[in-house]
């Protein structure tokens, strides 16, 4: 019988950023693994910070799904992820400092493409070569993430399958050096790569990864098939997906639910539940087309209170985020991509004490009038929103666990926004703490 027909088969939630990044799902995803067995990273790399405050400590992961934090839960790496063989090892070590066991529970797939020092020089190369001819920068994390995915499509990837054959690997690393440092010295004035130190540093890897190799997608339709919750950990966000974001100011994978499918090796009829993460006002790491953007340097202004009130700053490049009203327009494209189930809003308590609240309704765009954000990202960078100004609240919502606690011009604004991108309100995240949060229908039971 198939596995999602069996009476005792698990179900599965999608959790993706609505915005772009930083939504605040690394703290909504740990809470949400107290009802699953499983959590799956299935796109993107180390690129993605997902901070977790837990009894009052931080924890920043950046490559191993956030489940790891709970004993016993299982942490998978899906196909559709980029591993840096370097950067999973520190991860794996810097976890298991704080006396976390991580190898017994965590499965990497095979079929994963390596990010390798050459995908990071081309990164950073590129990037300072764009920021000098004028082009503009992308403003990537330089972790090498769109590099090694431009090896994958072009299918010559090395992927960790790779490591178990060292001829193999040799035989193609030597071919890939030799390609990419032929842009490396011919474009972008970067000096060559060596490939010996390369393999040396991978083969030691080896060693240490081989024992995590999994089969990713037959594991977990098992584990559904046996009964298992499975948590799918979205990264970056929908507005930085490769297709349906603001191209080219995006990441080089799929952030959206869909991809939970392709990315982790199970079919999309496994996907039970989507979880939107959504930040009470809206921020940006990096370049790229942003229409309700504030001003953030002056004190006093509401740009300055969101950065420094809410903290904004990137938990793997430590950049300020660029800081702005909600933006209804561009979440309702969110929700039409993702097929979101529910959202839940995250940071509301940022929102405290200011007087007013503005949320972006549409754009003007020349003579036009448009509800949804437009897919060009030029036309983008054209929009004047259209706001509505709502009464702010003076209490603190910090740390509230039940919606009647709400002052209620905090629940009329969540009201608008619910209404407004068209999709129902499921939880609120009042504070960075397990505890601070409101559950008005549970994921794993809607
Ligand atoms: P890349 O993913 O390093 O190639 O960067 C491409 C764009 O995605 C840049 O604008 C980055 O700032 C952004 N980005 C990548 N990962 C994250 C994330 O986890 N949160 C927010 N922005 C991100």
């Amino acid at each position: 019988m198939h596995a999602a027909i069996l009476p005792t088969a698990g179900r599965n939630v999608v959790v993706v950023g609505t915005q772009w990044g930083d939504e605040g799902k690394g703290k909504i995803v740990d809470w949400l693994t107290d009802h699953a067995q499983g959590v799956v990273r299935f796109q993107g790399g180390h690129n993605a910070g997902h901070t977790l405050v837990i009894a009052g400590r931080k924890t920043a992961l950046q490559l191993i799904p956030s489940g790891v934090m709970r004993a016993g839960v299982a942490c998978y790496i899906g196909n559709g992820v980029v591993v840096d063989p370097a950067h999973l090892l520190q991860e794996i070590e810097r976890i298991e400092q704080l006396g976390i066991d991580v190898r017994s529970r965590l499965f990497v797939s095979e079929a994963c493409p390596l990010i390798l020092p050459f995908h990071v020089e081309m990164d950073r190369a590129r990037e300072a070569l764009r920021e000098s001819s004028g082009s503009g920068k992308i403003g990537t994390t330089g972790k090498g993430i769109g590099p090694a995915y431009e090896d994958k499509v072009a299918r010559r990837a090395l992927r960790v399958q790779d490591l178990k054959h060292p001829q193999r690997f040799e035989d193609k690393l030597r071919e890939l050096v030799e390609l990419h440092n032929a842009e490396l010295t011919g474009v972008l004035q970067a000096a060559p790569l060596a490939w010996q130190p390369m393999l040396d540093a991978a083969m030691a890897a080896a060693e240490q990864i081989r024992p995590l190799m999994a089969d990713v997608g037959y594991r977990l339709f098992q584990a559904h098939g046996a009964g298992a919750n499975l948590l799918f950990e979205g990264a970056q966000g929908t507005l930085l997906d490769i297709d349906h974001g603001t191209y080219p100011y995006v990441t080089s994978s799929n952030c959206v639910a869909g991809n939970a499918a392709a990315g982790a090796g199970i079919g999309p009829g496994l996907l039970h539940y989507i979880l939107g993460i959504t930040k009470a006002y809206t921020t940006r790491v990096g370049a790229g087309p942003f229409p309700t953007e504030l001003p953030m340097d002056v004190a006093g202004t509401v740009g300055h209170h969101l950065s420094t009130v809410g903290q904004e700053r990137g938990t793997v490049t430590g950049r300020a985020r660029r800081c702005g009203w909600l933006d209804a327009a561009a979440l309702k494209r969110s929700m039409i991509i993702n097929g979101i189930s529910g959202l839940c809003i995250t940071k509301l308590d940022v929102l405290d004490g200011l007087p007013e609240i503005n949320i972006c309704t549409g754009y003007e765009l020349g003579a036009s009038r448009l509800d949804i954000l437009p897919l060009d990202a030029d036309e983008i960078a054209a929009c004047k929103p259209v706001y509505e100004t709502l009464p702010g609240w003076s209490e603190t919502t910090a740390g509230l666990t039940n919606w009647e606690q709400l002052p209620l011009n905090a629940r009329r604004y969540l009201e608008r926004m619910q209404a407004l991108i068209g999709a129902p309100i499921d939880m609120v995240s009042t504070g960075p703490d397990r505890v601070h949060t409101i559950l008005l229908r549970h994921p794993f039971r809607a």
